[in-house]
């Protein structure tokens, strides 16, 4: 049935939304696509419905075509499934949980893979019945810690979780490209500028990992490309090219200098310069000292522990990028009372002298990669107002390991060829996993192979943000005056818009709907009799529809005109090709 606007649930607003910071949230407000109930919360009006309807439809025809079959599980879960997994606990906060009238716990399921793996253990006992991909287009619930942007990080959303099943790791090789040739048919009929990049595998299990990344200037991932090479990935899930060791046999001794108030990498720097000039002539810089970073890693079991880095001077620790590597533990800040707990620890002058061989302060002490053995440091000596110089790394000190934590920079050398790497930002619209037996070990979902043993199940997962999509496609498709839907989106083929007061004209908006209709086309009918032409193109461009037909003044003289949204181009028709034309507009004919 075409939209009437005259009766639709519709309402546009002038003005944008106090709380909203990005372009697709503005417009999908004030456009009447969705309205906020609360923070990461929101309600889908007709418009938002179609396109999200639309969504959905591009997602499910791809996924149906590679075999993969769609159901749909509840989003209210009991909590043992989760329990088994680890995840109850592993998410931390994350989760909505909840208790029923006998006092027992539940969730509102912000990722299915237990039941998923589950179902299967339920149903299928054999090899012969892999492989297998089921999927669904489901509701899910995380209590965000930033829900953000309106639909595009919310709290509650929709997402098309599949998941597929295999008797070995080549099967699970095949049905992950499956899925990646898959996704890249719904990125690209979804029209986005999209960027495949590798992610990080997870804490647990998980191998081959990789994300699509809507390219957008204000999304909250940060990646890396190579011009060079095509690598790509998340800096999430960059590993720094390890240097070789150095020969340190002609390095002279660590020495211990006294460095006045230089708490800070810079008036260290500056100091070194003024009091310890270089022999080679070269001066100092950040990337000569290292700097001895603590926080405290907040554990899912409730438990707080310190972890220092160590990594050169000039880099700072990037939060996402430690966050991936301790999850599912969360970083928080190492505050007066931690400095009063562990009176080893000098502030602003911490070293490897309490955090590395020695364990004088019992902390754990995690290296950047790029802090090899043989090279040299100057570092802060423990106590207050001095450092330490020619401080060599395995000679001098060790640490427990390393951690890739610290920041990546534009620039910086590609793990693959080594050429310099460029970043970007954007937002994840999708996510293939390879899982491998992670869940089915913990649930035990094991089939008879061909030999009548026993094998745990390999298994894959894949994610995309449908209602995520939504937002992202408006981000990406908008101007000064609205939203300008690509056709595959649109919450109608067609805006029909009828102006004036001339019943012949309304009369004939009509006719051109139900011509349209016939046809199979969908129509956003304009046929408000109060509202004045202004009001109407106005709203026409903020809501987005890709071909506009202004039906007015120009009947009488037999002619329509056609709008391309996009373009802005306009164009007369003879009124009675209307139909025809509107049809070959919109590549129907
Ligand atoms: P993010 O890093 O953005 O929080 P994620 O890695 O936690 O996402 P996945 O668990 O991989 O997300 O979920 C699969 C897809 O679901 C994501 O690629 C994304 O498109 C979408 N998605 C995840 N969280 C949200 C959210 N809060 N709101 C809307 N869509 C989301
Ligand atoms: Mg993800």
């Amino acid at each position: 049935m075409a939209m009437r606007m005259s009766s639709l649930f519709l309402r546009t607003l002038r003005e944008n939304p106090a709380d909203a910071e990005v372009p697709s949230h503005r417009l999908l407000v004030r456009a009447g696509y969705v309205r906020r109930v609360s923070p990461g919360i929101y309600t889908w009006l007709p418009l938002g419905l179609k396109v999200l309807r639309r969504v959905e439809t591009v997602v499910r025809e791809e996924m149906d075509a590679i075999g993969a079959q769609e159901l749909l599980f509840p989003a209210l879960l009991p909590r043992e499934p989760y329990e088994a997994s680890g995840r109850w606990v592993e998410y931390g906060d994350n989760i909505f949980r909840l208790t029923d009238r006998r006092d027992d716990d539940y969730l509102l399921g912000p990722t299915h893979e237990e039941m998923f793996t589950l179902a299967v253990k339920d149903m299928y006992s054999s090899y012969k019945d892999l492989p297998l991909a089921i999927y669904q287009i489901q509701t899910k619930y995380r209590d965000e810690a930033r829900p953000r942007a309106g639909i595009l990080r919310g709290r509650e959303f929709v997402m098309k979780d599949s998941y597929s099943f295999d008797i070995d790791e080549a099967g699970l090789d095949k049905s992950y490209q499956l899925h990646r040739d898959a996704y890249v048919r719904i990125f690209d009929r979804l029209g986005f500028h999209y960027v495949i990049v590798q992610a990080m595998a997870g804490a647990m299990g998980g191998s081959k990992s990789e994300e699509f990344l809507a390219t957008a200037e204000n999304g909250e991932d940060t990646y890396v490309r190579c011009a060079s090479c095509g690598y790509a990935a998340n800096v999430e899930a960059v590993r720094v090219p390890v240097p070789d060791a150095v020969d340190a046999s002609g390095l002279p001794a660590a020495h211990v200098e006294d460095t006045p108030d230089t708490p800070t990498i810079e008036t260290l720097v500056a100091h070194l310069e003024d009091a310890f000039p270089r022999g080679d002539g070269r001066a100092w810089t950040a990337a000569d000292t290292l700097k001895n970073v603590v926080v405290v890693l907040a554990h899912p079991d409730g438990t707080r522990e310190p972890l220092a880095i160590g990594l050169p001077g000039d880099r700072e620790v990037d939060e996402k990028r430690l966050g991936a590597q301790v999850e599912p533990a969360v970083v928080e800040a190492f505050d007066e009372k931690d400095f009063a707990a562990n009176p080893t620890l000098a502030k602003g002058y911490i070293g490897p002298g309490v955090l590395g061989s020695e364990k004088v302060s019992g902390i754990r002490y995690l290296l950047d990669p790029r802090v090899v053995d043989g090279t040299a440091w100057v570092t802060g000596a423990d106590e207050h107002g001095r450092h330490v110089l020619d401080l060599v790394a395995g000679r001098d000190f060790t640490a427990d390991g390393t951690i890739e934590a610290a920041e990546v920079r534009p620039g910086d050398a590609c793990p693959s060829c080594g050429h310099a790497l460029e970043s970007a930002r954007g937002i994840e619209m999708g996510h293939v996993f390879q899982l491998g037996t992670k869940y089915a070990e913990a649930l035990d979902l094991k089939v008879l192979d061909e030999h009548g043993k026993l094998r745990t199940v390999v298994m894959g997962s894949y994610g995309v943000g449908v209602s995520r999509a939504v937002a992202c496609v408006a981000e990406g498709n908008h101007d000064e005056l609205g939203l300008v839907w690509p056709r595959e989106l649109a919450p109608a083929d067609v805006h029909v818009v009828a102006t004036g007061k001339d019943p012949a004209v309304f009369q004939f908006g009509e006719e051109l709907t139900r011509g349209l209709e016939a046809e199979g086309v969908e129509v956003l009918f304009d046929d408000r009799k109060q509202a004045s032409p202004g009001v109407k193109f106005k709203d026409a461009e903020l809501i987005g529809v890709p071909t506009i037909v202004v039906v007015g003044r120009g009947l009488a003289e037999g002619t329509v005109e056609v709008r391309d949204r996009r373009s802005g181009e306009k164009r007369e028709v003879a009124s009675t090709d209307a139909l025809a034309e509107v049809l070959r507009e919109i590549g129907r004919s």
